[in-house]
């Protein structure tokens, strides 16, 4: 027999959703809905462990939330509290073993923990902890948090989590399970959302408030960055802040693309937001056309507001198929060359012999964009303006949003004409740094995938080393064969 222990280090991002529940009768059932209502935050993975006070029981696999879980595996989920985990990796490393929660029996008793977000130091704890012995069993940054906490000389299960937390650096929004506890925890920036909310006795937590509402809860409030939010049963919730206190550092892309407008995330809702975002683009980018169309569906509420500010009419000249997951994080290459037909089609009768302006919310490769303007001339635009409700995308992000290298980044190489050359569009304009953030009102976002300003600050050679880490995949830190 050979046991091939895979020491090797994840890509630094995948995005995520992640939902939980304390004190319910049936958490196993609301943790399915929460993460059914997160899908759009990953579709690779997903994952549930329970704990019914004594023990863990967990469910995790490759797929979709519906594929992964049925009626059977859910009565088996035992317990009144659970957490929930939806992933997507671009690590070309789609194994089970990196899918969430992640559970550890230490002597501190069993710990189960989703996390959404990336830390950026993580690949040198674990060479460190591989030194001193440590064995990981995925290739996931998260598992670094696991055994920092199994190695805290701390006594309480919270302190261990603070002292694990404060030798991180980087994105996390983590919930953890332990036997009778609930722990919710936000970085002391705040890149990736948490909000707090209520279902009858029980307390929820969720990536966004879109999954609250599909289970009847009620929206309490955000958890502050920073925070760390301890649910015990029969309490009210004890809210801690045990990090030095940073400047906030909101992932902006939550809400240019990635949240669900139904969500109200970091206080702000998003449909309001992507409208908000539209109305600035027509005012900063205008041109004459007879219609506005949104390329669906992220684009579709920045459309109806470019829409309206432009007084141009808008309309459905691109139909999406809802039953493709999105092309861009297919892991397989092979989906994506014929993914846009797939997933969109253009609507002849519409757009024939029109001046169409096309909204998106971003350009990232430009693959997608190019075939989506190809398409709508051939359904007979007269003309094709694409219009972006965010500045050019030239930088990777290390903080939990799923992007390719910079240099696959169109924006990182070529200057708006030259995009719009190779688009094939009449026009191309962007939405200015200042419109966005005018457009979004407030100073506290990170903006780093459109300035390459990141707000961790990185030590020595560790963005040089992200970046190599990007370009091959994931990097060795060390592997173990024992053959036998
Ligand atoms: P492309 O033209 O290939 O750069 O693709 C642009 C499309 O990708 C836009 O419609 C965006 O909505 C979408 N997009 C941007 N960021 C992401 C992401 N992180 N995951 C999936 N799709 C994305």
């Amino acid at each position: 027999m050979a046991v091939h222990l895979d020491l090797r280090f994840d890509r630094p991002h995948e995005e995520c959703g992640i939902f939980g529940v304390f004190e319910h009768p049936e958490a196993a059932n609301m943790a399915y809905l929460g993460l059914y209502a997160l899908q759009h935050r990953g579709q690779e993975c997903a994952g549930i462990a329970t704990s019914d006070g004594q023990k863990m029981y967990f469910e995790k696999n490759r797929g979709y939330v519906a594929d992964v879980f049925n009626e059977e595996i859910l009565e088996k989920l035992k317990g009144d509290a659970a957490i929930g985990h939806v992933r997507y990796s671009t690590a070309g490393d789609t194994r089970r073993v990196n899918a969430q929660p992640f559970l550890i029996e230490s002597h501190r008793g069993k710990i189960a923990v989703v996390h959404n977000g990336n830390l950026i130091n993580a690949h040198h704890i674990r060479k460190n902890l591989n030194r001193e012995g440590s064995i990981f069993i995925s290739t996931s940054d998260t598992e670094v948090i696991l055994h920092l906490i199994a190695r805290s000389k701390q006594k309480t299960v919270e302190d261990a989590i603070i002292d694990a937390l404060v030798q991180v650096r980087g994105a996390y929004s983590l919930v953890f399970l332990t036997d009778d506890k609930m722990i919710a925890v936000r970085d002391p920036r705040g890149f990736r959302p948490l909000s707090l909310g209520r279902l009858n006795n029980a307390w929820i937590v969720s990536s966004e408030t879109c999954a609250f509402d599909l289970i009847y809860g009620d929206f309490v409030r955000d958890i502050a960055p920073g925070e760390m939010l301890i649910i015990e049963k029969g309490k009210a919730p004890l809210s801690l802040q045990p990090f030095p206190e940073k400047p906030p550092a909101f992932c902006i892309f939550e809400h240019i693309y990635f949240s669900r407008p139904d969500s109200i995330v970091f206080g702000k809702d998003v449909s309001e937001m992507r409208d908000r975002l539209g109305r600035k683009l027509a005012q900063e980018a205008p041109v004459d056309a007879d219609y506005v169309v949104p390329i669906p569906d992220s684009g579709i509420f920045a459309a109806l507001g470019y829409a309206d500010e432009a007084n141009i009419p808008f309309n459905l000249g691109l139909i999406r198929n809802h039953y493709v997951g999105r092309t861009f994080i297919e892991p397989e290459m092979s989906i994506r060359h014929f993914g846009v037909k797939v997933k969109l089609n253009a609507i002849r009768s519409i757009i024939e012999g029109k001046r169409i302006i096309l909204i998106d919310d971003s350009i990232v490769r430009g693959v997608t964009s190019k075939k989506i303007v190809d398409m709508v001339r051939s359904a007979g635009a007269r003309e094709v303006h694409m219009r972006i409700t965010s500045p050019p995308y030239c930088d990777s992000c290390f903080y939990g949003i799923d992007t390719p290298i910079k240099e696959d980044l169109i924006a990182s190489s070529k200057n708006v004409e030259e995009i719009c050359r190779f688009l094939g569009a009449d026009s191309l304009g962007y939405l200015t740094l200042k419109g966005m953030l005018g457009a979004l009102g407030k100073e506290s976002w990170c903006v780093a995938c459109f300035t390459g300003k990141y707000p961790v600050d990185f030590q020595r050679d560790e963005l040089a080393q992200l970046r190599l880490f990007e370009k091959n995949g994931a990097v060795a830190v060390g592997v173990v064969s024992l053959n036998g």
